[in-house]
């Protein structure tokens, strides 16, 4: 087909993307069906909110918001600095770690080159390999009758490295899945990867993770060069619209990546909502404390109604609904509940639905049972 618009002036690779889907808001949904009162379970957003020390520091900022932000984020560098025993310049802050998993793809991939990611990861990972005309390369999961169904299969994507691969993310856990990855495993593949190909170790649910043991990535920053962590402030610390996040890499990489962003890539009310978080975590863990009891709630809830989930070490669970998960999706919409569908992540009989408050959970449960019988 020969373009004739303005169309014709986007780079192929452009072109050809197809767009990240986010979760349905709760706005479309009022709009849509006309209801009130909706739950939504569909974006892996905190219901135990951010902190009333973020929220006190973000509306006294707005007196400032006729100014320019600090474009280097020095004070959120420096008191994150503090918080992970890490260098200043071991740190770059992005909009939201989206923007951060964009910047490195620019930065490192040409048409010439690849990267690797996992088959059901995080689907932002192929969209910033392809929109630089890289090849993005797809390592088969692990598979459903595994300990971690549809988890990463490190030696699976391992086989898919070779001298042209500059990146390979690792979401860990995974987004949606919620599956982990073994620690003695993740050290060994990030020591088997050679130095011309950056390890990218999304931990954007790095503090829900930890109870369940899974790797502190920042531990291998200082010994392996060619690894990156990237984190966020958008689950855990409850601040998905103030969009922070951030990675931390060898200084030459975050030299790099500083270069690359937009000089005023974090605005002035995430600077500032990120750093007052930092510096009262305790109800971020007290947030976390809680979701983890509604995990396990949901977990038993929906064992006891033999819907099988994923093991996940986050604030979000996989379940399979079977064949009619569609259907299922749709109905729960029609009874005010969002979760996510996920057969754009090749897992058509599941859906992903974020831990919330315990009304919440009882709302998508109670809206699920009355769906038995018409649906399944
Ligand atoms: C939610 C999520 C992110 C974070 O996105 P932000 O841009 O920081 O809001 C990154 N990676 C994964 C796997 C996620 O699920």
């Amino acid at each position: 087909m020969t373009l004739k618009g303005p169309a014709r002036l986007v780079v192929p690779a452009v072109r050809a993307l197809s767009p990240y889907v986010p979760g349905k808001p709760v706005s479309e949904l009022e709009r849509e069906y006309g209801l009130t009162d909706i739950v939504k379970l569909a974006s892996n957003e905190n219901p135990w909110r951010a902190s009333e020390a973020a929220l006190a520091a973000m509306h006294a900022a707005l007196e400032d918001i006729w100014l320019y932000p600090d474009g280097s984020s020095f004070e959120l560098r420096s008191e994150l600095s503090r918080f992970l025993g890490l260098p200043n310049d071991c740190i770059t802050i992005g909009n939201g770690s989206n923007d951060l998993l964009m910047l490195l793809a620019e930065a490192t991939l040409t048409p010439a080159h690849n990267a690797v990611y996992s088959q059901h990861g995080f689907a932002i990972y192929p969209l910033v390999i392809k929109a630089t005309g890289a090849e993005a390369r797809e390592a088969p999961a692990l598979p459903a009758n595994s300990a971690m169904p549809f988890g990463h299969d490190l030696d699976a994507m391992a086989t898919l490295i070779d001298r042209s691969t500059r990146l390979v993310f690792i979401a860990n856990p995974n987004n949606p899945t919620g599956t982990w990855v073994d620690n003695a495993a993740l050290e060994r593949f990030i020591s088997r990867t050679g130095p011309d190909t950056l390890v990218v170790l999304d931990e954007a649910y790095f503090e829900y993770a930890q109870g369940f043991g899974v790797a502190d990535g920042v531990r291998w920053l200082a010994k392996y060069p060619n690894l990156v962590v990237v984190r966020t402030f958008s689950k855990a610390w409850g601040l998905a619209g103030a969009r922070v996040g951030y990675a931390l890499s060898h200084p030459e990489v975050a030299d790099a990546l500083n270069r690359l962003r937009p000089a005023f890539n974090v605005n002035v009310i995430g600077q500032v909502g990120a750093l007052a978080s930092l510096r009262d975590p305790s109800h971020m863990q007290a947030g976390i404390a809680q979701s983890l009891i509604e995990l396990r709630f949901l977990q038993e809830q929906l064992d006891a109604r033999k819907l099988a989930t994923v093991p996940s070490a986050a604030n979000f669970l996989l379940v399979r609904v079977g064949a009619h998960a569609a259907k299922v999706y749709e109905a729960l919409l029609r009874g005010g509940v969002i979760v996510r569908p996920v057969s754009g992540y090749g897992l058509p009989e599941y859906l992903r639905v974020s831990v919330g408050l315990r009304a919440q959970n009882m709302k998508f449960l109670e809206t699920l049972d009355s769906l038995r019988g018409s649906l399944w």
